[in-house]
C-alpha cells in the first residue's frame, strides 16, 4: 500500500481536508454529550453518516471490572432565574452551564445557597468552566466569573430538567478487515459536550482516517472506537477482553486541532513499534515536538496500559490536556481549533499508518557475502521502474540488516536514510528476489 502517493494526500488538498475536518467538528459542537445518554447517541448517528458504526448499548448496573455502568443521564433544559423571572444563566446559550450529570432540581434559593452550587474560573473571568459529577449525585451550574460577580442578593429559582435513570452506556465501533487479523486500535473519547479540541478534534480526525482507510485493503485490520472517557474504555476492555491480544498497535487521538506543537505520550511499555513509529514521524519533520513517557493520568491510554492489559497504545496530541488554559472551558471552542492544524494532524496520522503498514521484516536471500548487484543492473541503476531515484546505500543497508531481526524502520534509524527511500529500495530488492518475507530454504 502506497498511501503517500494518492492524489487525495497531495499538499494542494490540505485546506480541503482541513475544512472537512472542521465542518464535522462544527456539526458536533452544539450537542450536549455526556458519558451516557442521547447526546452521545446523536453524536454516533452523525459519525455514522461517514462510516457505518456498530452501536453497542451496555445496560446500567453491568459490572465492568471494578466498576459498574452508571445510570443514564439526559438533559432538556436548565436555567437560573432572577426574582424578575429572567433566565440569567441559560443552558440554551451554553450546555456547559449545567454541571454534567446534574440531578434534576426545581426550587427557590437564596443567593448564599445558590453560591454553594456555582463554579467559575476567576483567572479567566469571561470563560465558563466544564464540570462533571458522574459518580456523586449533585446539582450545580457553571458560569463566567464576571456574571457571578453581578449576582445581587435576591431570591433565585434554579431549574434543571434532567433525568438520571437506569438505561445504557452507548459506544460505537467501526472495523476494517485487513489482510491479517492483527489489529490497530484507534480510540477516541466522545463524551465531552461543547468542547472542540478535547475531544471533537480527535473524533473528527479518527472519522476521516477511517473513511480514508476504507479505500484500501490494508495489511492490518483497523478498529475505531468512539467511547465515553474512562468508563467507556473500561467497559470496552471488559467486553472484549478475549480479543485484545489481536491489538498490535494503538493510538488514543485527542487535542489535535490547536496551534500547539505535537506531543506523543508513549505506551507504558515505552519501546513498542507504535512508540518507535510515532517518534520517527514526529522527529522527521522540522517542527518542534515532544515525546513523553507514559504516566498514569490523561485519557483512555490509562486503561489500555493498566498492568493487566499493558497494550501497545500511545496517545497523540498537539497541546496536552491541562497544558492550555482553554482546556475544559468554554474557550475550547470553534475559534480555538483551526482547519490548518486539523489537516496537519490528519497527515501525521496518515504518515504513522503508512509506516506501520509498510514496516516489515525481511530476509536477505543471498546472505553469504554481498550479492553481485552489477550483474542485475542494480549497482549502476539510478532509478526504479517508477522513475524514482534509487538510493544505493539503502540497498546495502537492507541487504545487510535483513536477517529477520530488523524492521524497515529499524534499518531506517540505523542508516539515517529516510523511510520512503528504504521502503523503495526494499521493493526493488523484493522484485529481484534478493529479499523475501521468509528465510530461504537451506540458509
Ligand atoms: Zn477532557
Amino acid at each position: 500500500m502506497q498511501l503517500q502517493t494518492l492524489p487525495y494526500l497531495q499538499s494542494s488538498h490540505n485546506s480541503e481536508i482541513g475544512e472537512e475536518l472542521y465542518q464535522l467538528i462544527s456539526k458536533l459542537y452544539p450537542i450536549c454529550r455526556s458519558i451516557t445518554g442521547n447526546g452521545f447517541r446523536e453524536t454516533l448517528n452523525i459519525i455514522n453518516q461517514h462510516i457505518p458504526l456498530q452501536i453497542h448499548e451496555v445496560p446500567t448496573g453491568t459490572q465492568v471490572f471494578d466498576w459498574n455502568i452508571p445510570k443514564e443521564w439526559n438533559i432538556k433544559d436548565a436555567c437560573i432565574k432572577n426574582s424578575q423571572g429572567e433566565r440569567i444563566v441559560d443552558f440554551a446559550n451554553s450546555n456547559l452551564h449545567a454541571i454534567n450529570y446534574s440531578i434534576p432540581v426545581r426550587k427557590k434559593v437564596s443567593l448564599a445557597e445558590l453560591k454553594e452550587h456555582l463554579f467559575t474560573i476567576p483567572e479567566y473571568p469571561d470563560w465558563i468552566p466544564y464540570r462533571t459529577s458522574y459518580y456523586q449525585e449533585m446539582w450545580g451550574f457553571c458560569l463566567s466569573h464576571n456574571q457571578y460577580l453581578e449576582l445581587r442578593d435576591e431570591e433565585y429559582e434554579v431549574y434543571i430538567d434532567s433525568s438520571l435513570e437506569p438505561g445504557c452506556l452507548t459506544y460505537g465501533e467501526y472495523f476494517i478487515q485487513g489482510k491479517t487479523a492483527d489489529e490497530v486500535l484507534i480510540s477516541c473519547h466522545a463524551c465531552h459536550p461543547s468542547l472542540c479540541n478535547d475531544n471533537l478534534s480527535g473524533i473528527s480526525i479518527a472519522v476521516f482516517l477511517a473513511e480514508y482507510l476504507t479505500c484500501f485493503q490494508p495489511h492490518y485490520s483497523y478498529r475505531f472506537i468512539f467511547i465515553p472517557g474512562t468508563i467507556g474504555s473500561i467497559a470496552w476492555l471488559a467486553i472484549n477482553e478475549e480479543n485484545v491480544s489481536r491489538i498490535k498497535h494503538g493510538l488514543v487521538l485527542t487535542c489535535l486541532g490547536d496551534s500547539g506543537s505535537f506531543t506523543y505520550k508513549k505506551s507504558r511499555r515505552g519501546n513498542t513499534e507504535i512508540d518507535n513509529v510515532v517518534t520517527y514521524v514526529l522527529s522527521s519533520s522540522a517542527e518542534e515536538n515532544k515525546v513523553i513517557d507514559f504516566f498514569p493520568y490523561g485519557y483512555d491510554e490509562r486503561q489500555y496500559c493498566s498492568p493487566g492489559f499493558n497494550l501497545p497504545v500511545g496517545c497523540l496530541m498537539r497541546s496536552p490536556h491541562n497544558s492550555f488554559p482553554e482546556y475544559h472551558t468554554s474557550a475550547d471552542n470553534l475559534d480555538f481549533v483551526q482547519p490548518q492544524y486539523l489537516a496537519e494532524s490528519f497527515f501525521k496520522c496518515i504518515s504513522i499508518v503508512n509506516i506501520l503498514e509498510n514496516n516489515r521484516v525481511y530476509y536477505n536471500q543471498n546472505p553469504k557475502c554481498e550479492p553481485q548487484l552489477g550483474k542485475r543492473g542494480l549497482y549502476e541503476a539510478d532509478i526504479d521502474s517508477q522513475d524514482r531515484k534509487l538510493n544505493r546505500m539503502a540497498i546495502l543497508w537492507i541487504l545487510n540488516l535483513s536477517d529477520g531481526n530488523h524492521t524497515l524502520l529499524e534499518i531506517t534509524q540505523k542508516s539515517g536514510i529516510v523511510f520512503d527511500e528504504i521502503k523503495q529500495a526494499a521493493d526493488v530488492l523484493l522484485k529481484y528476489n534478493l529479499l523475501a518475507s521468509s528465510p530461504k530454504d537451506g540458509l
